[in-house]
């Protein structure tokens, strides 16, 4: 079976974004890229799969600038086998970036699909839900344990309230959250091996998929500023202030 990874290059999430002056978008310019951590656990998950004898063949994807080259770099480094980059300077919504997934689904014919649940960036939790549609496929979001069985798989998921275990038939679709497990860092003759494994550039355009955005953004803000709190003696201060303030 072969495992597809998408992996999205976004802003460190240790970064502290800062908004554009003209409020058009977050500044990004010589601000640390990562790998975007849900998509780290994708990989792990899918070598561990690989590992465990359930997998044979790790493929990542990145949909992106030239620079995403490194972000696939990296999981090729943690035990993806090849990958694939779209390439593209342009912004890319979900639904494109699904779309050109279910094209390279197409070709490739994986098994499993592992996405991270959302991309820090634009926080959207679309892309997997997307993907799952447009081929048909089952879908289980915010795995926290992925148990391969014959032809199906069990995920557990995080909801509301507690845990959710379904079982899905392959070929599926599954996004990962937090809990899943820790990935690996890749150690340095991982990093030297990585560069030599095969990476494909290709462009939205070669899978036939129109990345013309559907949504404009009109204003990025800065959250407001905290005001600054103050100091109480005591409990019975603390409950005149609250009355005072209208919460008790
Ligand atoms: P989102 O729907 O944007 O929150 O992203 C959910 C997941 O879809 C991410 O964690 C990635 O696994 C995948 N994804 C989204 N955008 C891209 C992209 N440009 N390239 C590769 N994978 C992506």
């Amino acid at each position: 079976m072969k495992i597809l990874v998408p992996v999205k290059r976004v802003i460190d999430y240790n970064v502290k974004p800062r908004v554009k002056a003209d409020g058009t978008g977050v500044d990004l310019a010589n601000v640390k890229m990562s790998m975007n951590p849900f998509d780290e656990i994708a990989v792990e998950e899918a070598i561990r799969l690989k590992e465990a004898g359930k997998a044979e063949e790790i493929i990542a994807i990145s949909v992106g600038p030239t620079k995403a080259q490194e972000t696939l770099r990296t999981a090729l480094a943690m035990g993806a086998d090849r990958a694939i980059l779209v390439e593209t300077d342009a912004e890319v919504e979900p639904l494109a970036v699904a779309k050109i997934l279910k094209a390279i689904v197409a070709e490739e014919n994986p098994g499993l699909v592992i996405l991270g649940k959302q991309a820090i960036d634009d926080d959207s939790n679309q892309t997997g839900q997307m993907l799952a549609a447009l081929l048909g496929r089952p879908q289980g979001t915010f795995a926290s344990k992925v148990e391969i069985d014959g032809d199906s798989v069990a995920v557990t998921r995080e909801v509301d309230g507690g845990l959710e275990t379904v079982k899905l038939s392959l070929p599926a679709i599954v996004t990962t959250d937090l809990r899943l497990n820790e990935p690996r860092y890749a150690s340095l003759p991982n990093i030297m091996k990585a560069k030599k494994k095969q990476l494909d550039v290709k462009s939205p355009a070669d899978y036939g998929v129109d990345i013309t955005p559907r949504l404009k953004t009109l204003k990025v803000s800065e959250p407001p500023v905290r005001s600054a709190g103050i100091k109480v003696a005591d409990v019975d201060a603390l409950v005149a202030k609250l009355k005072e303030m209208g919460v008790a």
